[in-house]
């Protein structure tokens, strides 16, 4: 079994703790990995080597910093096929969807190239007389980011690339279900010519979340994991005088509308609803069809799109759909929800319970599973499943769609599926949620816009990637300058103000 290690100081290093995290392959249910698990110690030595590290590299020129950037994007091609394959051995999910996390992650770095053009700062001339004023936006120093299971390679580079390529040093803690990927991706930085020390990956659990939330040094905190955490991070992050963003859980409503191409809806529900076996924070898991016609008609076409799905090990190649979930207590909790969900009077359209697959008995494999009169008082609609099972809210009009989209306390992701252009406008306009699609069902802004939910899915005021990475990883500073030659004689004691 292999023993992994933490990433410091340009090195693969053993965990001193004696905790280790079992890494498993979520196919089978083996233990293929340990995980260290960090003590306080190891997290703040690593963060001591990262804070010495990060003067000089904040002193090398933004466009060269962004040429590391940019031979890091061409060994990530290099490599794709070797990361996937990480991916999906720990993760579970197929190799193509794994492909596609490394990819999304490689579009924040392609857009961190243009690091140059973002960092410049404002210039007014002859602010007052001989007066010169201008802005300088500067990196914080240490940062730090705590990633989920779900993307172990786009989160994690959504993070570090633009606070690295903005001249700050970065101690990444990946999800300790599958650290691989993240350990690669530091290699990789490395080898594009990143100096030893400004990407440190920590492996661990609380102790070292707790080591960084309560260090001095660290600057600022990105989280993206489940509600509760984020709240939690959110809360210590802050109250330690850290600037912090934090992303959290989702459940995310596509609305059907009577005028909807049903058959681009279903396609649209199968490929959003099961993909990734529902383990995305941007899954649809509530299709909400406006009238019991559309109703009707959706779920007729649903049901033998679903029960055609493919469930199965990543390595069946291009045959599967998706895969096995995280963990055994994973697919426990997605169970109970299933039945919590018969109990309180849901039907089960598509049952997916039982599933088995031949070989793969011990994987954490769950079926997928279509859920029909749902109501909005049920576990099912309240809480966030992450697993493959969409449940089916039927609405009567449009305005009782919109406002049970409204209501929930989530707000990351929605869509709308409907021929009319004005309800698509009102419903861009009213929704109180973060990403809307529009016949899209899942409406993940590329790399040089901004992602984040609204609601209890994200706390803190700045976005991942686009422009709001730049303004969340550095400082403004605003000079005023003036030469000798505009000095007038005499003190000023009154507060200098533009006449
Ligand atoms: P999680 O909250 O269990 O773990 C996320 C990170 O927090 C991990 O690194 C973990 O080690 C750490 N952590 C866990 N418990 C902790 C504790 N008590 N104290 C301090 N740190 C702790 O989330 P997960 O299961 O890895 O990921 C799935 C969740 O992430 C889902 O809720 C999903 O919706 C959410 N997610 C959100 C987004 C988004 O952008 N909004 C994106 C991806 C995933």
């Amino acid at each position: 079994m292999q023993e992994l290690t933490h990433y410091v100081n340009g090195a693969h290093i053993k965990g001193t703790s004696d905790r280790f995290g079992d890494v498993l392959n979520p196919a089978t249910g083996e233990v293929q990995g340990k995980c260290p698990l960090s003590t306080t110690a190891e997290v703040e030595t690593a963060i001591e080597i990262a804070a010495a590290a990060q003067p000089a590299w904040a002193s090398v020129n933004p466009q060269r910093r962004s040429r590391v950037m940019m031979k890091f994007v061409e060994l990530l091609n290099r490599d794709m096929d070797k990361l996937a394959e990480a991916l999906s051995r720990e993760h579970g999910k197929t190799l193509p969807d794994a492909a596609g996390d490394v990819q999304r992650g490689l579009e924040v770095v392609e857009f961190c190239i243009g690091a140059p053009h973002h960092l410049k700062g404002e210039f007014t001339d002859s602010a007052g007389p001989g007066i010169d004023m201008y802005s300088m936006k500067q990196p914080l120093g240490v940062c730090a980011g705590i990633t989920p299971f779900n993307f172990p390679a786009m989160i994690p580079m959504w993070m570090f690339a633009p606070a690295i390529v903005c001249g700050n040093a970065f101690i990444l803690k990946p999800s300790e279900r599958n650290p691989s990927v993240p350990l690669m991706l530091a290699q990789l930085l490395e080898e594009a010519g990143l100096p030893k020390g400004i990407l440190q990956v920590v492996n661990g659990d609380k102790e070292a979340v707790d080591a960084i939330l309560h260090n001095q040094t660290v600057q600022s905190v990105s989280f993206v994991g489940s509600t509760p955490i984020a709240e939690y991070i959110y809360a210590t992050g802050c109250a330690n005088g850290k600037r912090v963003q934090c992303f959290g859980g989702a459940k995310n409503h596509m609305i059907i509308m009577p005028d909807a191409d049903l058959d681009q809806a279903a396609d649209a529900l199968v490929g959003s609803g099961y993909g990734a076996a529902g383990e995305r924070c941007m899954a649809i898991s509530v299709a909400v069809p406006v009238g019991d016609e559309t109703a009707d008609k959706l779920i007729k076409k649903l049901v033998p799109r679903i029960e055609a799905l493919k469930v199965g090990p990543y390595t069946s190649g291009e045959d599967v759909d998706f895969g096995p979930v995280i963990t055994a207590a994973s697919k426990a909790n997605i169970e109970n929800l299933v039945q919590s969900g018969i109990d309180q009077g849901a039907k089960l359209v598509v049952d997916g319970r039982g599933f088995k697959l031949q070989g793969y008995e011990d994987g954490f494999f769950v079926g997928a599973h279509l859920f029909d009169n749902v109501t909005t008082d049920m576990d099912i609609y309240k809480k966030e499943i992450f697993g493959p099972v969409l449940s089916t809210v039927r609405a009567k009009t449009y305005e009782e769609a919109i406002q049970m989209a409204i209501d929930h306390e989530y707000g990351n992701g929605t869509s709308i599926f409907t021929r009319d252009g004005d309800t698509a406008r009102d419903f861009a306009n009213r929704i109180n949620i973060g990403m809307v699609g529009i016949n899209v069902p899942i409406p993940v802004p590329l790399a040089y816009h901004t992602f984040g939910g609204w609601k209890k899915s994200m706390f803190g005021d700045l976005n991942q990637h686009g422009t709001d990475a730049f303004k969340f990883f550095t400082r403004t500073k605003t000079i005023t300058s003036r030469w000798p030659s505009g000095i007038k004689e005499g003190g000023e004691f009154s507060i200098p103000v533009m006449e």
